[in-house]
């Protein structure tokens, strides 16, 4: 579920849809959710096999670490990637403002933190764009990307939070404890999804089938 208070808008032909705030959002908010209305594709789902649904799925979809496609019941799945993103994933299970984002301004995260399946090329044209964006950018940026994630989450009790009553008591205990004793907390790299082991495990399951059939 995306924040309330945004919408969706063309940017330009070539990008298509984006995520815009209709009003200031401070840094520190939770920007998306996974909730229960969400749509949930585990690995071995036949629409992932199914050549008519998958082209769609993949385009509006995420990876969660399990290896789950989601695909966002509401405008979530148009949020875009910029390699300056002002919003980002976190080992929460939710989205975090990591700065102030004005009226107007273009909600956007950083797709290294999606799972995505294979190398997208970048032409986000900011100053530190990265150029091609990678299925292991979360592991790759992890210490990075945790050092803007820890000083938004600890503005998290300061703000409005629409979403806050969708994320799941457990996951917010864990939150809870980790801003009370500045301990235990769940860096994003935890959303590392690895396909190669899935396919490894694939493969292996393959030679383990013909051995059994040739046996
Ligand atoms: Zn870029």
């Amino acid at each position: 579920m995306i924040h309330p208070n945004t919408e969706v808008k063309m940017v330009n032909p070539q990008i298509g849809l984006g995520v815009f705030a209709t009003k200031f959002i401070p840094k520190g908010t939770i920007l998306y959710v996974v909730d229960d209305m969400e749509l949930i594709y585990p690995k071995d789902h036949e629409m992932l096999r199914s050549e008519k649904y998958r082209p769609h799925i993949e385009k509006f979809s995420y990876t969660d670490q399990h290896g789950n496609r989601i695909v966002s019941w509401d405008y979530a799945k148009y949020i875009n990637h910029y390699c300056d993103f002002n919003s980002i994933s976190t080992g929460y299970g939710f989205e975090i403002a990591i700065r102030d984002i004005e009226a107007g301004e273009q909600i956007t995260d950083d797709y290294g933190a999606l799972n995505i399946e294979r190398e997208m090329e970048c032409g986000c044209g900011k100053s530190n764009c990265r150029k091609v964006i990678r299925p292991n950018d979360v592991v790759t940026y992890a210490k990075e990307w945790d050092e803007v994630i820890i000083p938004a989450l600890k503005k998290i009790h300061e703000n409005e939070q629409p979403l806050l009553n969708y994320v799941d008591d457990e996951t917010k205990g864990k939150l809870d404890y980790f801003l009370k004793n500045n301990s235990g907390y769940l860096s994003i790299k935890e959303l590392f999804y690895n396909r190669e082991l899935e396919h490894k495990n694939y493969s292996l399951n393959g030679v383990a089938q013909s051995i059994k059939k040739t046996l």
